[in-house]
C-alpha cells in the first residue's frame, strides 16, 4: 500500500506577491486552501510544511549569475531587466528569492515524498513553469518543475512524463529537457500567435536525442472542452502509453477556463474532470513512481479554488457536494470578491454554450494530423 496524497502548504506561501494589483494574488492559494478544507477532503491527504529551496538545489536548474540577480533584487531593491527582473510582470520585492526558493522548496518536498513512496502529491503552489535558466517570465522566478525533475534525475535514472494544459504554453520546462528523450513534455495552450510566451508550435519536438520527445498542441482562441478532450484522447493517451513514463508530472494551471480574465479557452469543470480522472487511472496503471501534479495558472482566484479542490477530490476518489459551503462563500465576500459561483462545477448549459466551434475544431484536426506526422514515428505509432 503506497502513501497518503501529499499536500504541501503553508501561510509562508502566500508572501509571494509581486504588487497588490498583480494578476497572481496569493488569494489562490489561499481559498484553494481553505475551500478544500471546507469540504473535508485535506482530512484525506498528508499536509506538509513547505521547507526552502537551498541555493544548490536552485543551482539543479538556474545560473548561479541568475541567482545572484534574484537575491539582489530582493536585498538591494535593485532591477535587472537583462534576467527579467523588474519588468512590468515580474516586478521586484523584498521577499522575492525567499519566497521564490519556498514554493521551489514546496515541489521538491512533494518529489521527495513520491521518491519515499507516496503514490502522489498535488502542489498547488507549484508549476511556475515559464521560469528560464537566466531569465524570469511570465509571473515566474524560478521553475520547480525543472528542478524538481533534475533532482529526482540525480538520483535516480527514470522516465518522466510532463503534461501542461495551462492555457499559456510550458516554455521554460520544454526547454529544459528540449534535449531529453527521457523525459517528455507535451503542452496544449492557447496558440502562440495570439498568447504569451508566443511559443509552443507543433514544430517543435526536440533536438539531438530529443527529437520527438517535446509535444505541442496550439488551439485557436475560443478552444475549449470538446477540443481539450479530443487532444486528451488523441495525442495524451497514445504517447502516455507508448512511452511508460515512471513518473506522471502535470502542470495544471487552470487559466483556460472561460472565466478566466487572461487568455481566450472556454474550458469547463467537466473537461477538466474528465481529463484528470484519466490521468489518475493511467498513473496508477502505469507509472511507478506515481503523479505529482502542481498548480499553475488562473487568475480568477474564487474560480481557482473551485477548479484545484475538484481536481483534489478527483484524484482522492473522493465525492464532493455540488453545493459551495456557506463558508467558503463568506470567506470570499470577506476578502472582497463578488459574484462568487453557486455550485463547484459548471452547469450543463454552460457547458452547452461551449462546444466546439467549427473553425476551431478543423484547426485542430489539422493540428493533431500534423503531431501523428512529426512525433508519433518516433514512438512506433
Ligand atoms: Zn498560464
Amino acid at each position: 500500500m503506497r502513501g497518503k496524497l501529499v499536500y504541501p502548504y503553508s501561510d509562508a506561501l502566500l508572501q509571494y506577491e509581486f504588487k497588490k494589483d498583480h494578476p497572481l494574488k496569493p488569494d489562490r492559494l489561499n481559498l484553494t486552501y481553505h475551500l478544500s478544507k471546507y469540504l473535508g477532503l485535506l482530512d484525506k491527504v498528508k499536509e506538509i510544511e513547505p521547507t526552502l529551496a537551498s541555493r544548490q538545489e536552485l543551482e539543479l536548474f538556474h545560473s548561479p549569475e541568475y541567482i545572484d540577480a534574484v537575491e539582489d533584487s530582493g536585498t538591494n531593491n535593485n532591477t535587472h531587466p537583462q534576467y527579467g527582473l523588474g519588468t512590468s510582470d515580474n516586478p521586484i520585492f523584498p521577499l522575492i528569492h525567499d519566497t521564490g526558493a519556498r514554493y521551489v522548496g514546496a515541489t521538491l518536498d512533494a518529489m521527495r515524498a513520491i521518491m519515499d513512496g507516496a503514490s502522489n502529491a498535488f502542489c498547488i503552489s507549484g508549476g511556475l513553469h515559464h521560469a528560464h535558466k537566466n531569465v524570469a517570465s511570465g509571473f515566474c522566478i524560478y521553475n520547480d518543475v525543472a528542478i524538481a525533475i533534475n533532482m529526482l534525475h540525480q538520483k535516480k535514472k527514470c522516465r518522466v512524463l510532463y503534461f501542461d494544459f495551462d492555457a499559456h504554453h510550458g516554455d521554460g520546462v520544454q526547454n529544459a529537457f528540449y534535449r531529453s528523450k527521457d523525459i517528455m513534455t507535451i503542452s496544449v495552450h492557447q496558440t502562440g500567435k495570439t498568447l504569451f510566451p508566443g511559443t509552443g508550435f507543433i514544430y517543435e519536438t526536440g533536438a539531438a536525442e530529443g527529437v520527438g520527445y517535446s509535444v505541442n498542441v496550439p488551439l485557436l482562441p475560443g478552444a475549449g472542452t470538446p477540443e481539450l478532450i479530443r487532444v486528451f484522447d488523441e495525442v495524451v493517451v497514445p504517447l502516455f502509453e507508448s512511452f511508460k513514463p515512471d513518473l506522471l508530472v502535470t502542470q495544471m494551471g487552470v487559466d483556460g477556463h472561460y472565466m478566466d480574465p487572461l487568455a481566450h479557452l472556454t474550458y469547463t469543470s467537466y473537461g477538466y474532470e474528465t481529463i484528470i480522472r484519466k490521468l489518475r487511472d493511467m498513473s496508477s496503471d502505469i507509472c511507478k513512481l506515481g503523479w505529482l501534479a502542481v498548480g499553475g495558472g488562473g487568475y480568477h482566484p474564487v474560480n481557482v479554488a473551485r477548479l484545484w479542490t475538484l481536481f483534489l477530490a478527483v484524484m482522492l476518489d473522493e465525492e464532493v457536494p455540488n453545493e459551495m459551503p456557506t463558508e467558503f462563500k463568506e470567506a470570499c465576500i470577506q476578502l472582497g470578491y463578488q459574484e462568487i459561483p453557486e455550485l463547484m462545477r459548471d452547469e450543463d448549459e454552460v457547458v452547452q454554450l461551449y462546444s466546439s466551434r467549427e473553425d476551431v475544431a478543423l484547426d485542430l484536426e489539422r493540428a493533431i494530423r500534423r503531431v501523428n506526422e512529426l512525433v508519433f514515428p518516433y514512438h512506433g505509432l
